[in-house]
């Protein structure tokens, strides 16, 4: 097959790949762009078991691979405090990460998020929660959150799929990158595979945003060709259910708190 180039490549079409992609076209930038994704777009991502009643083993799981990545099928909760999630306040210090979670925030709206922050409408009865836990020895991260919904969530990804093709960025959906074509200690581009065989991108700039589902993967390309890299910390919750009435007023109040 015949090789391609690129100015950019971004392996991954997840919410990493695609903000970088929709940063580079918010800034103006003239450098062509192509996103390479194993999955499908957001419009043909639906999985067989639905008819099937079992996993058919798809080569690409329709439900964590295809545009708008792992979370596409999740009831699409955007956690907007920078208290919640992750290590970027710790990379880029808590004041950035919340300017960036606003401004990450702002172009969901763009794209038709409803304008409701839930947790946020009563302040008396969040202090009173926040001493009653204080009491407990416990800490309240009151998160305001954007609930976007399932479907919401899948249209305003649609409507950034056809913004980002619109706006000349080619998506290359049902193929898989197989490795980095490393010269000189500097990355070429990427090697990778679709239905009709395989062959080679060239890029001035390569960008990985290939989730947690290709993590093994970046690891074992960065363990081969000596690059050093860093696995990003996992957070695993305990889910305590209790009867409604013990949380039920802290729910209403706060939509989805933490106490830790
Ligand atoms: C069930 C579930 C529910 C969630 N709910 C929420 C929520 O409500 N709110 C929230 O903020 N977050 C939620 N998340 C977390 C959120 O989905 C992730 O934080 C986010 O998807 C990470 O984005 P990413 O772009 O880094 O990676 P991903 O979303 O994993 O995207 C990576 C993309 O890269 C592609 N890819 C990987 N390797 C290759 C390769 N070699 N070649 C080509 N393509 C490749 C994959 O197919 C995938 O589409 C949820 C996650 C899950 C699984």
């Amino acid at each position: 097959m015949q090789n391609k180039r690129t100015d950019l490549v971004i392996i991954g079409a997840g919410p990493a790949g695609i903000f970088t992609a929709l940063e580079m076209l918010k800034k103006g930038s003239r450098q062509s762009i192509t996103i390479i994704e194993k999955g499908l777009p957001v419009e043909k991502r639906r999985c067989p078991k639905a008819q099937t009643g079992r996993c058919m083993n798809c080569p690409s799981c329709a439900i964590t691979t295809g545009f708008s990545g792992a979370g596409a099928f999740s009831d699409g909760k955007l956690s907007l405090s920078y208290e919640v999630g992750g290590d970027l306040p710790r990379l880029i210090g808590e004041d950035f990460a919340q300017q960036m979670i606003n401004y990450t925030d702002e172009i969901y709206l763009s794209f038709g998020a409803d304008p409701r922050v839930e947790g946020v409408s009563d302040p008396i009865a969040i202090k009173e929660i926040r001493r009653k836990a204080i009491q407990a020895g416990l800490k309240l991260v009151d998160c305001p959150i954007r609930h976007l919904g399932t479907e919401k969530a899948q249209e305003i990804y649609d409507a950034i799929e056809k913004y980002l093709i619109q706006n000349g960025v080619e998506i290359l959906f049902s193929t898989e990158c197989e490795d980095l074509i490393i010269k000189d200690n500097h990355c070429h581009g990427v090697h990778v595979r679709d239905k009709n065989g395989e062959y080679d991108i060239f890029a001035k700039h390569t960008v990985a945003a290939t989730g947690r589902r290709g993590a093994d993967w970046l690891e074992k390309i960065c363990a081969e060709h000596g690059i050093a890299h860093e696995p990003g910390t996992v957070d695993i919750g305990v889910r305590v259910e209790v009867r409604n009435e013990i949380m039920e007023h802290v729910n209403n109040v706060l939509y989805e708190s933490k106490l830790v």
